[in-house]
C-alpha cells in the first residue's frame, strides 16, 4: 500500500488541507492500520505535550542564580587564598629550615659571635666618640683663632648655599616644569 501522501498530511495542520485531501486522509486511515496508528501516537503525543506545559523560570530565578554565582565566586577567591597562605607559609618554612640547616655551625656559636660583635659595635662607638672629642676640641680651638666677622660670613653663605639648593631640589623635582612646557 502507498503511504504518501497520507503520511506526510498526519504531520500537517488540518487547517492547512482542503476537503478533498481530508476526506481522502481519513479513508486511508480508516483502511491502513499503520498510517492510523502513527496518527494516533501523534494524537497521544500532542495531549501529553499539552497536559505538560513548558515551565518558565519560577519568581526571582535570575536574582538566585546571581546570588549563586556570588557565592561561588567567593568560595574561589577565599580557595586561592588559601593557597596562596598555604604555599606561602610551606615555602617559608622550608626556607628557614634550609637556613637553619645551612647557618647550624654559625647558630651553635651564636653566643660567641654575638659578643664579639657587640664588642666591635662597642670598639667602634668609643672610636667614634673620641672623634667626636677631639672634633669639639678642634671645633672651639678654632672658634678661639677664628674672629666673630668670619664666622658670621660663613655661616650666613652656608645658609645661602642651603637655600639655593632647595630651590634648585624643588625647580628640579617639580612635575609642573613638564606640564609648562
Ligand atoms: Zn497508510
Amino acid at each position: 500500500m502507498n503511504h504518501m501522501p497520507y503520511q506526510g498530511w498526519i504531520f500537517e495542520d488540518r487547517r492547512t488541507l482542503d476537503k478533498a485531501d481530508i476526506s481522502a486522509l481519513q479513508s486511508h486511515l480508516a483502511d491502513c492500520a499503520e498510517c492510523s496508528a502513527l496518527a494516533e501516537g501523534l494524537q497521544q503525543v500532542e495531549q501529553v505535550l499539552r497536559a505538560q506545559p513548558l515551565q518558565g523560570p519560577t519568581e526571582g530565578f535570575t536574582l538566585r542564580w546571581q546570588q549563586r554565582l556570588e557565592i561561588s565566586r567567593q568560595q574561589a577567591h577565599r580557595r586561592q587564598i588559601w593557597l596562596t597562605l598555604l604555599v606561602a607559609v610551606s615555602g617559608g618554612t622550608v626556607l628557614l629550615g634550609a637556613l637553619a640547616f645551612l647557618l647550624w655551625p654559625w647558630l651553635k656559636s651564636l653566643d660567641l659571635t654575638l659578643w664579639a660583635a657587640l664588642y666591635q659595635v662597642f670598639t667602634a662607638y668609643l672610636f667614634l666618640s673620641r672623634a667626636g672629642e677631639q672634633f669639639l676640641l678642634a671645633l672651639v680651638s678654632a672658634a678661639k683663632i677664628i674672629p666673630l666677622p668670619i664666622w658670621a660670613l660663613s655661616i650666613g653663605v652656608l645658609c645661602q648655599l642651603g637655600v639655593l639648593w632647595v630651590v634648585s631640589f624643588r625647580l628640579l623635582t617639580n612635575p609642573r616644569r613638564i606640564a609648562l612646557k
